[in-house]
């Protein structure tokens, strides 16, 4: 069994460390907010969570957070130990700690994760992974206690780097089909309908078929349960600027993306998006016309 500091335990992190502990790791867990898990240990700083432990798992907010906890933590992990960065971040930001680490013979992996809140409470998270062949192989068992599969995607970064594609894909496609229910309606053409034609014709997609953004429509959704999320429309607009971030670094035309993080911006920002699940753009856009 390892010992292992858990650092950022919010709404993902916690019950991730949770199931690590229940599954008979020694967990010692630390969170600026104070927050704690069942079956987790209590550190009083971010140090205290890292020194001597076979692995560091951070599950934190953004690139800037990571960056300033890996500096805290970094120095406290003996050699040979792994730190596994689970957040959403910057590929930038993932590249710099995988350094950073290397540089004091730590491993690193960065591991973000797809499956939200439910699938880390129930275990069943997808770990998109980046870094040696040697540091995903040490974290290997630790995803399979906290998910369902993990996929080594390449070097440090490819992780953030599957994450923020198929992200930018899955913001796309749910306004593309947000929009066409949305025709469908000033059309006549009946919600249901539309989805057993769409879901087993050529415009299927996850959205369509897996996650309806129109309520009483395809497989439970959040759009069955008042658009509460899910996944918050706000964490989509995080994202989609990460994407847009990525593309503008790489020098890769990504209008479609550019789009969908206006939209998902301006519904964020300045309407009532904000603590609404990302599908919720079908009833945005449905209560408009053209020029609104
Ligand atoms: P959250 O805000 O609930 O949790 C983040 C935690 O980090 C908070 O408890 C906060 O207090 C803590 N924190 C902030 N700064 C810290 C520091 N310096 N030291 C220690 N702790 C610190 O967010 P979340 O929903 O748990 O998401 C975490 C990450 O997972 C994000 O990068 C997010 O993009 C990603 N993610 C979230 C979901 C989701 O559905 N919530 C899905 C996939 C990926």
């Amino acid at each position: 069994m390892a010992k292992i500091g858990f650092i950022g335990l919010g709404n993902m992190g916690a019950p991730m460390a949770r199931n690590l502990a229940a599954a008979g790791h020694e967990v010692t867990g630390f969170d600026t907010a104070g927050t704690g898990a069942e079956g987790v240990g209590v550190a009083a700083t971010a140090q205290d969570a890292a020194r001597g432990m076979d692995f560091v798992i951070t599950m934190l907010p953004n690139g800037a957070i990571l960056r300033s906890v890996a500096a805290e933590v970094l120095p406290e992990m003996a050699k040979g130990a792994t730190l596994v960065d689970c957040s959403t971040v910057d590929v930038e930001s993932a590249r710099a700690v995988a350094e950073d680490a290397a540089a004091r013979d730590v491993g690193f992996v960065d591991a973000p994760v797809s499956g939200g809140i439910g699938g880390a409470a129930a275990g069943t998270l997808t770990f998109m992974a980046g870094g040696s062949a040697e540091a995903f192989a040490r974290a290997a068992p630790l995803f399979e206690i906290m998910g369902q599969k993990s996929v080594h995607c390449g070097d440090a970064g490819a992780g953030q780097a599957a994450k923020i594609c198929n992200n930018m894909i899955l913001g796309i496609t749910m306004i593309g089909t947000c929009e066409a229910f949305a025709l469908a309606d000033k059309l006549g053409l009946d919600r249901q309908k539309m989805f057993d034609v769409v879901s087993t014709s050529s415009g299927y997609s996850w959205s369509m078929n897996a996650y309806c953004p129109a309520p009483g429509v395809g497989p439970q959704s959040p759009a069955d349960n008042e658009y509460k999320p899910g996944f918050a429309a706000e964490l989509m607009l995080k994202d989609l600027g990460l994407s847009q971030q990525a593309a503008e670094a790489a020098d890769v035309d990504t209008p479609m993306g550019a789009l969908a993080r206006a939209l998902y911006a301006q519904f964020v920002e300045n309407e009532d998006g904000r603590g609404k699940d990302f599908s919720a753009m079908l009833p945005r856009l449905a209560a408009r016309g053209r020029e609104s």
